[in-house]
């Protein structure tokens, strides 16, 4: 079930996302919302897991996330799992008391944009977060027993960064352990600063096999625990998937089986109609 709490993204800021561009961000008044619940309830009163949208839910604040989720709770019986994309900035700004309230209430996964561990990269495309506040927000998660499901974007630094987005991703990811891990690849989608920047010549995209490259880097260097990985979303050049560190070893052959396949070619700049279908 999808709720929509909020519209647009409170952050709206990263220079390579096209999602929430032409999306006035606001949050949505709690009555009308509520009054959403009431119908999916009424249609589907038994479903099991809600995700709560736009960008960033948690950015309406506690008072109002939890009278959602307390909403959800009474008019699902079967509910199981609560989940909304989050932010180190909105996630920091609630107590360890909230944010275990919110568990008790089946808030129980947050979809973490990481995309990189850098604070190079962090910074050049606008993350509006640091690695020292990202592994800040993992702790406080899993104080409060909420897993967290890490996004991961190959090519964030481009060509200059390449190296120094290894290295930091690896070291955020190893003190986060998130329980869920994707890799996805940075796509270069018209109408972005990120073209923008590519068309002036101050970012180099990454050719396929640098992009298969960095994935593998990372992937060698993880010290995971259980994680559920995947390498799967329609901007990956292959499909991937295991757990980690269980299937690493397997995962490195197949990556390493499919390096010398790859080429020169930079797909991740894509055209107008690329960029919708991601
Ligand atoms: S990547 Fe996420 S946080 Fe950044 S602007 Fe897009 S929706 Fe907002």
């Amino acid at each position: 079930m999808l709720i929509q709490l909020t519209v647009g993204c409170s952050h709206n800021q990263c220079i390579f996302c096209a999602m929430y561009r032409e999306k006035r961000y606001r949050v949505r008044p709690l009555a009308e919302v509520l009054e959403d619940v009431d119908a999916l309830a009424r249609m589907a009163p038994r479903a099991r897991r809600v995700f709560v949208c736009d960008g960033n839910a948690l950015s309406a604040g506690f008072e109002t996330f939890a009278a959602l989720c307390r909403h959800l709770h009474h008019r699902f019986p079967a509910l199981e799992r609560i989940s909304a994309y989050v932010n180190a900035r909105d996630l920091l700004r609630l107590s360890d008391e909230e944010l275990r309230q919110l568990r008790g209430l089946e808030f129980s996964l947050g979809y973490l944009g990481l995309e990189s561990g850098s604070a190079e990269v962090l910074r050049l495309i606008h993350k509006g977060a640091t690695p020292e506040n990202l592994v800040e927000m993992a702790d406080k998660a899993r104080k409060a027993d909420i897993a967290l499901s890490a996004i991961v974007l190959l090519g964030a630094g481009g060509k200059a960064l390449s190296v120094e987005h290894i290295r930091g991703t690896i070291e955020v990811l190893n003190l986060m352990k998130p329980s869920y891990l994707s890799f996805l690849t940075a796509m270069i989608v018209p109408m972005t600063p990120l073209m923008c920047l590519v068309e002036e010549g101050g970012f180099q995209p990454l050719t396929d096999r640098a992009i298969l490259q960095e994935a593998k880097s990372i992937l060698e260097r993880l010290e995971m625990d259980h994680t559920l990985f995947r390498m799967n979303h329609v901007s990956n050049l292959i499909s991937l998937g295991g757990r980690l560190p269980e299937d690493t070893r397997l995962l490195l052959k197949q990556l390493e089986a499919l390096l010398p396949k790859a080429d020169d070619t930079i797909s991740c700049v894509c055209s107008e109609e690329e960029g919708l279908t991601l």
